[in-house]
């Protein structure tokens, strides 16, 4: 068997782009944040050109100041980690809370692999039943709340959605960011929006006191706030789309739920979401209050492996040929996995 010295980054099991020597991690759609970023920063400009050259310099710097911290907050949501879960392969594996991972108990006991085939057992959380199951991709026992993204091709912790504005899933360490983007972005696209508003009614006023006729009238308001009237549409359109997804979003935390438990109508009834708090409150409190874990060292060498038998990698041919036992759901019982939402199966980056 070879072996080939690598950073960790270049054998990431997800589908990331990795920038700066695996510094910067961007989501597989990463051209879509790019896309994200021209959708507010040609506006600003074309904003800061026409529109603010009405008002005071302060107009200006004001909204320079809002177009950079929504920008800012656009490149740290699209470079953060929203809690992937990484796949139980080398050089990565970690045993969920000092568990066995499901490759190394395959290899310790290749005979519970139907188990492992035919996943799902439940926990009871706050008195309601919630599902758990593996991840045959990742090699991974799921938490709760966890789904595997498509895109990424991981698992994310409390999966909300793969967010197409920013190319990058957006979960459990991330969503707090992503609601202070989407703050961000109200607060600018609505003070350029009322600046328009006002510049279009100053000129419309003024020219409503000329003696002109009703098309001499429209002809002046064009040439005069033309570029606030088509601004002025622009950010009306963002801003109904921007505005309807924090309401939306603020629906969802005052509920305690994610978009993904919504699309899949997770929790039938109100009552049955184990994971919602008393008030909007504790519920806010527990989405924007997660801080970044243990990380792995992205940046340290590994030997990568090659050849199809290895001992430490997961060899679906081992896979496939095992029997059938459900022993292995009793690895993972509740005292393993504990009682609550945030108990986390392997650490993040
Ligand atoms: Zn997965
Ligand atoms: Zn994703």
């Amino acid at each position: 068997m070879s072996q080939v010295a690598k950073k960790a980054y270049e054998l990431w099991p997800g589908k990331n782009k990795f920038y700066f020597k695996g510094k910067i991690m961007l989501g597989p759609d990463y051209h879509r944040a790019v896309l994200t970023f021209f959708l507010i920063f040609l506006p600003e400009i074309a904003f800061l050109s026409t529109t603010s050259q009405y008002f005071t310099v302060t107009i200006s710097i004001l909204s320079i100041i809002f177009a950079i911290a929504c920008i800012g907050s656009l490149f740290i949501i699209a470079t953060s980690n929203p809690g992937y879960i990484l796949k139980q392969e080398y050089p990565f594996y970690m045993g969920p809370l000092g568990s066995p991972t499901i490759h190394s108990a395959l290899i310790a006991e290749p005979s519970k692999a139907a188990a492992i085939e035919n996943p799902c057992f439940e926990l009871v959380i706050n008195g309601s039943r919630v599902k758990i199951k593996n991840c045959r991709t990742c090699w991974i026992v799921r938490p709760p709340r966890t789904s595997h993204c498509s895109e990424c091709n991981l698992c994310v912790e409390r999966f909300d959605h793969h967010c197409p504005w920013v190319g990058i899933c957006i979960g459990k360490y991330n969503y707090s960011k992503f609601l202070i983007f989407l703050g961000l972005t109200n607060i600018l696209v609505l003070f350029d929006f009322i600046c328009c508003i006002i510049h279009i009614s100053y000129v419309t006023i003024d020219i409503n006191n000329q003696s002109l006729s009703s098309k001499q009238q429209d002809e002046k308001i064009l040439e005069n706030a033309g570029s606030s009237i088509f601004l002025g549409l622009y950010m009306f359109i963002f801003l109904i789309f921007i505005g309807g997804l924090t309401v939306f979003h603020c629906v969802l935390i005052s509920k305690g739920l994610t978009t993904s438990e919504v699309m899949r109508n997770s929790y039938k009834e109100f009552r049955a979401n184990p994971f919602v708090k008393k008030n909007f409150w504790g519920n806010f409190c527990s989405v924007i209050g997660q801080k970044k874990k243990k990380s792995v060292n992205l940046m340290k060498e590994v030997k990568e492996k090659s050849g199809e038998a290895c001992n430490e990698c997961v060899s679906y041919e081992a896979f496939n040929k095992l029997g059938t036992n459900t022993e292995f759901e009793v690895r993972y019982d509740n005292d393993k996995l504990g009682d609550k939402e945030d108990v986390s199966v392997s650490p993040i980056y």
